[in-house]
């Protein structure tokens, strides 16, 4: 199978917070890898740098065939093969839902009117938003704007997507709309890192789970690892024998 993203070694550090300390891992095509861990354990910059939204110190990263370690990657290349969805939506409120996704297909790919005007409809079909095209961000719901920015994500017809606690900012009904957006994702074969904190969603999706804690990759395997932790730490965090 081929490999999507790897890290080999990743160590970053913020001034003298060393955020990352050896963090080493891989992605295959059609995977989902979920990112779990106590805050400030680094999760978010991990995936920051498989972007290249931070530069890594030492180790290797390489995504599709970017090299992210040596001189300056192509960025425009890499990111349009990287998706990355954060918390926040992001959505310029001032223009409709078709017009933010087509904002990016116009000026990234160069795509037409019509072409950008056609893609926008799938994607925003694939996250059941059909209906909300001529809406704008403020007449919609959290969870329906998370999907739009999905949606603009897709259109782009990324080879990964990267999804930094997409749900933490919504209630327990709109988290839902969302991971079942994700969770489509996953059926399709889309490759994805996510970084989240819903555990029985993570046991679902996930192909591969990972326990970061303290700028390390502390425990890592098959969703089975959260019923059977090796590592008390994890065990800890999942909340067994306490
Ligand atoms: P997590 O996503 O697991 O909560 P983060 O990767 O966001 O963890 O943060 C890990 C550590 O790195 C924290 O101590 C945080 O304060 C620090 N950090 C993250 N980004 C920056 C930054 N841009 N500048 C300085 N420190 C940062
Ligand atoms: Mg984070």
């Amino acid at each position: 199978m081929t490999t999507i993203v790897r890290l080999d070694n990743v160590h970053k550090q913020f001034g003298s917070n060393q955020v990352l300390k050896g963090v080493s891992f891989e992605v295959k095509k059609g995977e989902v890898v979920a990112i779990i861990g106590q805050s400030g354990s680094g999760k978010s910059t991990a995936l920051r740098c498989i972007d290249y939204l931070e530069k890594i110190d030492d180790g290797q990263i390489t995504v599709c065939e970017h090299n992210l370690a040596g001189s300056a990657p192509d960025l425009k290349a890499l990111r349009r093969d990287v998706g990355i969805v954060f918390q926040s939506y992001n959505l310029f409120p001032h223009l409709t839902v078709e017009k933010n996704i087509k904002l990016a297909l116009k000026h990234v790919r160069k795509l037409g009117h019509k072409q950008a005007a056609q893609i926008a409809q799938e994607v925003l079909a694939q996250v059941g938003l059909s209906e909300k095209a001529d809406s704008y961000p403020e007449q919609l719901s959290g969870g329906q704007q998370q999907r739009v920015a999905i949606a603009r994500s897709l259109a782009m017809a990324p080879r990964v997507m990267l999804f930094d606690e997409v749900t933490s900012a919504l209630d327990p009904k709109l988290t839902g709309e969302v991971l079942k957006v994700i969770e489509g994702l996953a059926a399709g074969g889309m490759t994805m890192i996510l970084v989240t904190h819903e555990m029985g969603f993570a046991r679902k999706v996930a192909d591969k789970i990972i326990y970061m804690r303290d700028g390390l990759v502390w425990e890592t395997g098959g969703p089975e690892i959260l019923d059977h932790p090796e590592t008390q730490e994890l065990q800890e965090f999942v909340g067994i024998g306490l």
